[in-house]
């Protein structure tokens, strides 16, 4: 008997009859003779509805309680879809994330997992019953309700995938699989078949929201291959898996965006050893991530250095940025919320120069301005203006001509 994780995301589970659905497809693949673990996000939009409430209380919500309410909708879908299965006369039990025991540190709205208890989950799985269990929840050691970051149930799915060592881990969302870029963007982009666990790694840091990063780096790190695919149709989706597994790589194979981070300067700051550090520790001390950096000099030993943070922790960073500013004797903070990171990722970059270029060249044909620039191995990055994001993207698609269908085979 094979184990198989499923993970039904937010549209997978967005009505009552979708749930219905979702438990008819699960009930299917059990009787064909597999034990089933089903993890669930919460209905779409509803963590987006619990922190905007939170948000209309709170200007910076406070965490802990923030945790104990964005859980909640989680805690609804595993209900009804249990209610469903047993509607169809089946037998299923939903568990939240301290009933399965899945440890995490205390980091609020961001807490990784520590460890996952296989005991229950196997006790019901013996007895026949379809598990499922709430997606993007941990608890502490101390017995406090955490999350995992948003998107994360993807990632409750790989862990619980490894730590139980299931034969297969799916994915099931609203799109057939991972594709070249946004589908809901580009209508171009096109899907691919086979993806490594590093090329999905860089898009999903970069913005490709179709898989949860954390939920990639444990997929890697356990070797769990990921089946990405959709909850609508039958369709084969992506494989995501081991680099050695792929023949040959794309140069680029993705292009990706991001909205969701935020450009701050803290402006005319003296140039001198320890600015840095003043600058960022309180930053990092607040547990909020800072992106890109740049730094500009003036003339007269001034230097303004320019960041990127997330949006949802903007409004902390600059509450902290204006009171290092005064004690630095910085001249002034100021931000931009209104950018985009666009980027495009490929493992065939590490062999191959001239990439960065390019992408500079389509920009400047397009008219938009790169305000900040980063790149690696295996990506390059820029911000713009918000607006342009679409644009850019699709120029970008076509100029690498990512919809011709030359994506790598897997070996045997
Ligand atoms: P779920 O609720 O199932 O977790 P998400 O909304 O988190 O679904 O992720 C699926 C969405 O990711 C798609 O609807 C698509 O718009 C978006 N997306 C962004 N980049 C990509 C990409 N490269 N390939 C596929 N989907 C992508
Ligand atoms: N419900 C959470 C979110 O919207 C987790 C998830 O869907 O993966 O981010
Ligand atoms: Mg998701």
């Amino acid at each position: 008997m094979a184990l198989i994780v499923q993970k039904f995301g937010g549209t997978s589970v967005g009505t009552i009859e979708k749930i219905a659905a979702v438990a008819k497809r699960v009930i299917e693949r059990q009787q064909e003779g597999n034990r089933m673990i089903v993890v669930l996000s919460a209905m779409a939009g509803e963590t987006d509805r619990l922190i905007g409430m939170a948000n209309s209380i709170q200007r910076i919500p406070d965490l802990r309680e923030m945790d104990m309410l964005i859980s909640s909708g989680e805690q609804v879908s595993v209900a009804l879809f249990a209610m469903a299965v047993k509607a169809a006369s089946y037998d299923a039990v939903s568990l939240l994330g301290d009933q399965v025991a899945i440890r995490t540190d205390q980091k609020h709205t961001r807490a990784r997992i520590g460890s996952i208890g296989a005991e229950r989950i196997q006790a019901y799985l013996d007895q026949g019953k379809i598990v499922t269990v709430a997606g993007f929840q941990g608890v502490t050691d101390q017995g406090d309700i955490t999350t995992l970051g948003r998107g994360g149930s993807d990632t409750t799915a790989v862990a619980l995938a490894a730590a139980l060592k299931a034969d297969a881990c799916e994915i099931f969302t609203d799109v057939e699989g991972v594709f070249t870029t946004d589908p809901g963007v580009c209508s171009k982009a096109r899907k691919i078949d086979y993806i490594s666990y590093d090329e999905m790694l860089e898009l999903a840091s970069l913005g490709a929201k179709v898989l949860d990063i954390r939920a990639v780096s444990m997929a890697k790190r356990f070797k769990v291959p990921v089946h990405v695919r959709s909850t609508f149709t039958n369709t084969i989706g992506t494989w995501v898996v081991d680099e050695e597994k792929i023949m040959e790589s794309m140069l680029v194979s993705g292009i990706t965006y991001s909205k969701k981070e935020a450009r701050i300067t803290v402006k005319k700051v003296p140039d001198q050893p320890g600015t840095a550090a003043k600058i960022f520790l309180p930053i990092s001390d607040a547990g909020i991530l800072v992106d890109m950096i740049i730094q500009n000099t003036h003339d007269g030993g001034l230097t303004d250095m320019t960041f990127t943070v997330p949006k949802s922790d903007y409004d902390r960073a600059m509450d902290i940025l204006n009171k290092v500013a005064v004690e630095i004797q910085a001249e002034e903070v100021t931000g931009d919320q209104e950018i985009a990171k666009v980027s495009i990722v490929g493992v065939g970059m590490r062999n191959h120069s001239g990439i960065a270029s390019t992408m500079f060249q389509i920009m400047s044909k397009e008219g938009i301005n790169m305000m900040m620039v980063s790149t690696s191995e295996i990506k390059v990055s820029v911000v713009i203006a918000e607006k342009y994001t679409e644009l850019a993207v699709r120029a970008l698609h076509d100029a690498f001509a990512l919809d011709k269908n030359n994506m790598p085979q897997e070996v045997d």
